[in-house]
């Protein structure tokens, strides 16, 4: 009897060996998986990502699709034609907003190691396993994102997530508003600053906030007890420059905005450890689209007062968003970082030095001026390679700068919208190659009709 049962037992292990052999087998082709239901996914993705749009566009999965076929090329500016082809010849170079395309050739490089492909039930529920609107695993990474590349203090920190930095900004100053005070908070930055942080605080018309203008006003008054809010920007939007806090006191509270602390733009010179510091992915990877930003918060009264904001507000980011954003920052730590801020570093460095040697030939513009700096992620030192350039006219007639620009076909964007004199021009350096090009091309017929006197000689 016994046996029996021992051949049946026998007999059962060895079927199943066999049926887990096939099956196995069935999976792999070679050694490759045979895909199931994600290989139309893959296919459609690849069959999109090879419509040629003569490197000067580009089509997407979601992108419009003419007689039912394929979705149409999405020409960069001054392109045009069904696959981009065609140089339009009069076309003003667009150097006006910030969007970081200068980014798309790496993850063009990196197509493989980037990709995700999201099954259509994947996270369909408003909150992860342990109730919480964040990725453990995304915060996971960003702390060691932070870490490699040495630019924040993470430790003792909490984190949150916001749709961009462009939330963050916001849910920070009413984190940092007294509640129900008779006097608001006086928000301010130091000009030339990014509009938004005036446009948002004007436009909410809190009873626990209001904006008030230039920091250097408050400068003398800091210490008197009033509700202060400074945003600190480092580098700065437009100029580049590692803004400092300037106003001090026991109710002066600061949102360090570091959009742009990055090696692709500046020299790592320590680790920030502000109180409230907000990042974005926007600026680090380039995907702006993803709308994904981080503050990493050093009091919980502070965090938990920005976490209702959020959960009010939009009950924290898309679940798609920080899986996007998981994989694009998985990659940027293969090689510590290395090879992504290498790239950057490069191509913001490069059209510096273009722009600057243009700019040197010109009597009627000047650049800001930014020293180099030792870098402690690249361990060397590392010369200027700022996002923006703080393009400014020189000429005493020359008052409306961003006109004069506009007379040799170039849009920049005007220095009074970031509160500062219209002598002065932001021109984007992080936008795609072929708007630097034109910028390029355009800035250099500006400069050479120059009359005589005015035109130097290399
Ligand atoms: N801060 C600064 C200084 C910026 O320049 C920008 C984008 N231009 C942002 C914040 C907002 O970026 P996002 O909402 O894409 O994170």
């Amino acid at each position: 009897m016994a046996k029996i049962q021992s051949s049946k037992y026998v007999f059962c292990l060895v079927s199943s060996l066999i049926l887990n052999l096939i099956s196995i087998r069935n999976l792999y082709v070679g050694s490759n998986w045979n895909l199931s239901w994600s290989s139309r996914a893959a296919r459609e993705a690849e069959t999109v990502a090879a419509i040629s749009c003569s490197g000067h566009g580009r089509a997407y999965l979601d992108g419009i699709v003419v007689d039912g076929e394929q979705p149409v090329c999405e020409c960069n500016s001054c392109y045009s034609g069904p696959d981009c082809s065609q140089l339009l010849p009069d076309c003003a170079a667009n150097a006006n907003g910030g969007d970081p395309l200068f980014l798309e050739p790496f993850w063009m490089q990196n197509a493989a190691s980037s990709a995700i492909l999201v099954a259509g039930w994947h996270r369909m529920s408003y909150s992860y396993a342990d109730l919480s609107v964040i990725s453990q695993e995304l915060e996971r990474h960003i702390r060691k994102l932070h870490a490699v590349v040495g630019n924040a203090v993470t430790e003792n920190r909490f984190i949150i997530f916001g749709a961009g930095s462009t939330q963050l900004l916001n849910a920070a100053v009413h984190a940092l508003s007294p509640d129900n005070s008779s006097s608001p908070a006086k928000v301010v930055a130091t000009i030339p600053f990014y509009p938004v942080y005036q446009r948002q605080t004007d436009f909410f018309q809190s009873v626990d906030f209001q904006f008030y203008g230039d920091t250097s006003l408050w400068k003398n008054t800091s210490d008197t007890g009033k509700n202060l809010i400074e945003f600190v920007t480092a580098p700065n939007n437009p100029d580049g420059k590692m803004n400092k806090a300037v106003l001090q006191g026991p109710n002066v509270k600061q949102i360090y905005d570091h959009a742009y602390y990055w090696p692709h733009f500046t020299p790592i010179s320590a680790p920030a450890d502000g109180d409230v510091m907000i990042f974005t992915l926007s600026k680090m990877t380039g995907h702006a689209g993803s709308r994904l930003g981080w503050a990493l918060i050093k009091e919980e009264n502070v965090y938990e007062r920005m976490t209702t904001y959020m959960s009010f507000n939009t009950m924290g980011v898309s679940r798609d968003s920080q899986l996007r954003a998981l994989k694009l920052v998985q990659v940027v730590l293969e090689n510590r970082g290395k090879e992504i801020f290498e790239f950057g570093y490069k191509t913001m460095r490069s059209r510096w030095e273009k722009l600057s040697k243009i700019i040197s030939l010109s009597k009627r513009f000047s650049l800001q001026e930014i020293a180099s700096q030792n870098c402690n992620f690249f361990h060397k030192v590392r010369p200027a390679s700022p996002a923006y350039a703080w393009l400014r006219c020189e000429m005493e007639e020359d008052k409306d700068c961003y006109e004069v620009l506009r007379g040799g076909n170039i849009e920049g964007r005007e220095g009074s919208k970031f509160s500062a004199e219209d002598r002065h021009v932001r021109l984007s350096l992080i936008r795609g190659q072929d708007d630097f090009d034109m910028l390029l091309l355009r800035l250099n017929k500006l400069i050479s009709e120059e009359d005589g006197d005015n035109y130097k000689t290399m």
